[in-house]
């Protein structure tokens, strides 16, 4: 069994930077443009309030929802322990915050949370554009708004795409029923219901943990911990919620006047997320690039672990955006970061986020063409200082190795051709082989300390891992590990870069945070539809246990149309619209009750009490439903060895 034992308390404590780490910092600060302040001047423009403290209180719970104050510490010169181009991101994204004017009639909350959300001053209220991730953040916008344009009614409510931090705030905006009842239009692009479940349900469990060492969440805020997660100042961590929209945008070149307000729309599906628009007001002159523009390199490949998305497309789509709105736009702002004024300087921006993708795809292609794989592609490829000397080109978000990488696995995927790699040994396996191989775990660490004191931080994080991975209790050799990927993390330009390294060093320091199941949110399960809950169900379903059965539920939903509820050769399906003559249990219960049963939020036992539930047939059918599910761990080890499964 792997050890979670934290190291001892003397092993704990962070680092300082090193002699290579500083040369690293140093390099940095003398290749890169500092006295160049246009983007402190745009992220200052407009300001009209902010709230002070900049903390959000959590509706339910007594820690915050959203801190600033605790990165107050980015007021000084950026320490050498962290990079001087991530410390001047972090600043301009984390000491702008509040409601901003973008030209009169648009206005931005930024920095209540890590995206922006816009406000439309139409006729007779607000139209809101991106609700921010929780209800806290983007209610404590509203207000601030509110109180100082004058109290609006929210009129309408637009969803860029389909990533939480766009929508998941809603509900501070907007009630469920306003939205259920289509008195408040909600708008949405074409396939951002299935997009959003998909992307964030199906897989979430696991994208959740990954996202906590991303976004750096597990991190404290400090010159040696958290600074910034690039996209924005921090992720707001409070309640969640999801509303079906009722207007569905289809098509390029639709258009729509909303409270007096013209938009005229551009899909741009399949490039930064798979269910994404933006969108142009002619009377504003001024163009919504949603998220497909950032003042950073943004993910191909986002190592949360999403879809390889597609850097061609990506560029395609901004070139359109040019060809439709580059001759009458005057403002270029989005759902991250801040605006660009002028058209000159907004088509300049937009032409270079447009080549910087272009050349991260043909680049990486011409170099797999010439042979060479992942890796051997990521390491040689470089930016032309005319696209990569633009702050808004470097890699705060995304970066240019692991979008080159993405680009690859897009057209060729993971495997890289060399037979060696077809059918590899699992970490442990392999780890334990290589010990036997080099000489045991002693052996191995004493080489890579004279490696660590040499900077090759890359190698040591290579080798150990193999130490880690096969003796989890080498307290040596997980010190050595944290240290080396601290170092890293210290040298890092992109924000999630810096926040992988520092949470790897975290978990092997202090072992794994106590532990709960995995959920969705009560705001997401009322709303999600059924046919996206029976394939959440299938995912948790365990193949082992179901292994033999054969069993047939008929769902009488009392609200909806029947359903025959399957188990056999280990897979589930539900087959709306059918029933069969002898199943082993009909349930008759409301779609509500059942999505709630089935995501453990009620119980079985309690809903037939309240006479809510009928089981007709066999009743212990429920039961052994229930019992084929998997919950998912959310804090499963990442740099340590997982749980084995034998
Ligand atoms: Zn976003």
């Amino acid at each position: 069994m792997p050890s979670y034992l934290p190291l001892p308390e003397a092993l704990r404590a962070h680092k300082s930077a090193t002699e290579a780490t500083k040369k690293v910092q140093a390099d940095f600060q003398s290749k890169l443009n500092f006295e160049d302040r246009q983007s402190f001047a745009d992220a200052s423009r407009g300001f009209i309030a902010s709230i002070s403290p900049m903390k959000i209180d959590h509706d339910r719970t007594s820690r915050p929802v959203f801190d600033l104050e605790a990165l107050s510490f980015l007021d000084g010169e950026a320490p050498d322990t962290v990079n001087p181009s991530l410390w001047r991101q972090a600043q301009l994204n984390a000491q702008h915050h509040g409601l901003y004017e973008v030209v009169d009639g648009i206005y931005q909350i930024r920095s209540f949370d890590i995206a922006n959300m816009t406000l439309i001053r139409g006729n007779t209220g607000w139209i809101v554009i991106d609700p921010l991730t929780s209800s806290e953040t983007s209610r404590a916008g509203l207000k601030l708004a509110n109180e100082q344009l004058g109290q609006r009614p929210v009129v309408a409510v637009i969803h860029t795409h389909s990533h939480a931090d766009h929508f998941a705030g809603v509900l501070g905006v907007i009630t469920q029923e306003q939205a259920a009842s289509g008195e408040i239009p909600i708008l949405a692009p074409m396939d951002f219901v299935n997009e959003s479940l998909n992307e964030n349900v199906l897989a979430g469990n696991v994208m959740g943990r990954r996202a906590t060492y991303m976004y750096g969440n597990l991190l404290t805020p400090s010159p040696t911990g958290f600074v910034t997660t690039g996209l924005g100042a921090a992720l707001s961590l409070g309640t969640t919620g999801f509303v079906i929209p009722n207007d569905i945008i289809k098509e390029t070149g639709e258009t729509r006047v909303i409270d007096g307000i013209e938009f005229e729309f551009q899909m741009t599906m399949g490039t930064e997320a798979p269910a994404e628009m933006v969108f142009y007001f002619p009377q504003f002159k001024a163009l919504c690039m949603s998220e497909i523009t950032t003042h950073h390199l943004h993910n191909v490949y986002t190592p949360r672990g999403a879809q390889v998305r597609d850097a061609l497309a990506w560029a395609d789509q901004i070139n359109e955006s040019i060809d439709l709105f580059g001759d009458r736009l005057e403002i270029e702002f989005a759902s991250h970061h801040w605006p660009i004024w002028g058209r000159q300087a907004a088509l300049n921006f937009l032409k270079k986020q447009r080549d910087l993708y272009k050349f991260i795809h043909d680049q990486s292609l011409r170099l797999a063409n010439l042979g060479y794989n992942k890796e051997e592609i990521a390491e040689q490829i470089t930016l032309p200082d005319s696209l990569g000397l633009e702050f808004y080109n470097r890699d705060y978000y995304g970066t240019l190795y692991a979008n080159a990488r993405a680009v690859y696995v897009k057209y060729l995927g993971f495997f890289d051709g060399n037979p060696a790699t077809l059918h590899p040994l699992p970490p442990v396996a392999a780890a334990e082989n290589y010990l036997r191989y080099m000489g045991g775990a002693d052996a191995i660490v004493q080489k890579a300390s004279s490696d660590f004191t040499q900077g090759h931080y890359r190698w040591v994080v290579e080798v150990l891992n193999h130490v880690v991975m096969a003796e989890p209790e080498h307290i040596e050799a997980r010190s050595l590990l944290a240290d080396s990927l601290e170092q890293l993390g210290y040298q890092s330009e992109s924000g999630p870069w810096r926040n992988f390294y520092l949470c790897g060093a975290l978990e092997l320091r202090e072992g794994l945070p106590e532990g709960s199941n995995y959920a969705a949110a009560p705001g997401m399960v009322a709303a999600i539809p059924l046919k996206n809950l029976y394939q959440i169900m299938a995912v948790r379903l365990n193949a082992q246990k179901a292994e033999g059965m054969v069993l047939h539920i008929n769902l009488a939903f009392t609200d909806g149309e029947a359903t025959l509820l399957s188990i056999e050769n280990s897979v589930l399906h539900a087959f709306t619209g059918r029933q069969i003559d002898h199943p082993a249990a009909t349930l008759s219960i409301s779609e509500l009750n059942f999505k709630l049963l089935m995501s453990g939020q009620k119980d079985g036992a309690s809903l037939l009490a309240s006479g809510e539930l009928e089981i007709e047939g066999d009743a212990q059918a429920l039961l052994q439903l229930s019992g084929l599910f998997d919950q998912f761990e959310r804090r499963f080890p990442i740099v340590t060895p997982r749980k084995p499964w034998q």
